[in-house]
């Protein structure tokens, strides 16, 4: 049967959860307790992220982005305003509707035959029809989360987009990366795009104590895995 959404447990309480119709779909993480969860991304939006998880028995949500690109922010009208903790640079990001890399939107990236059942539109109609609606969201104030005994900073780097922020949460060895960096090609075309910001987003990276990237696409890496990545964006970028 097709799916809507497919969630994987990482560890006991974090989930990567991806849009399997999607085949350039974002990867959204959420970490839960009890019922509360705190979510990376929200992917395209085509189905609700919020009824999902909800079926988590999760009625209460954080929601971080980790940059302003249509497949990691579309699902955003879900939530509501005071349910975002995103920093300034990505809320007005957000506003420009050029920065949300629509030129990548493509019905070549979606596997109708996973859209069977599910929805009752061609792959380039979902393109056409595709919207997203801003909530009116405040920044965050400082440039921390802290979630029952998490507390990520969020770290503004820049390089894949000017908005682009990973979160690193220093005692539990974990990197949120969004597009800075995962396992695949990297993308520097994007509007915003900037190849010098984003060899100096990868070397900051590479010395940060992470043990698990937790990457925007594909699957997430092991620390060695990850600077292996590094190194090899790092030459494709020079
Ligand atoms: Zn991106």
């Amino acid at each position: 049967m097709n799916k809507q959404f497919i969630s994987e447990k990482i560890k006991k309480d974090i989930f990567q959860i991806n849009e399997p119709w999607n085949r350039e779909g974002c990867n959204i993480f959420l970490f839960k307790k009890d019922n509360s969860c705190l979510i990376f991304d929200v992917g395209l939006g085509l189905f609700s992220i919020k009824k999902f998880i909800n079926k988590l028995k999760i009625d209460n949500f954080l929601v971080a982005l980790t940059h302003s690109h249509f497949d990691h922010i579309g699902g955003i009208a879900d939530f509501m305003a005071e349910e975002f903790i995103v920093p300034k640079v990505i809320v007005n990001a957000m506003q420009n509707r050029s920065g949300w890399a629509l030129e990548y939107l493509k019905a070549e990236n979606f596997d109708e035959s996973k859209l069977v059942n599910l929805v009752d539109k061609t792959a380039q109609q979902i393109c056409n029809d595709f919207i997203i609606q801003i909530p009116d969201m405040i920044p965050i104030k400082k440039n921390i989360i802290n979630w029952f005994d998490y507390c990520f900073e969020v770290i503004h780097l820049g390089g894949h987009s000017n908005d682009s922020c990973v979160y690193y949460d220093h005692a539990h060895k974990i990197l949120v990366s969004g597009d800075l960096l995962y396992n695949g090609e990297i993308y520097t075309n994007c509007y915003s795009s900037d190849k010098k910001s984003f060899a100096k987003a990868l070397n900051i990276i590479s010395q940060l104590d992470f043990e698990i990237v937790l990457s925007g696409h594909n699957k997430i890496m092991n620390r060695k895995k990850a600077l292996f990545v590094v190194q090899k964006w790092l030459s494709d970028l020079s």
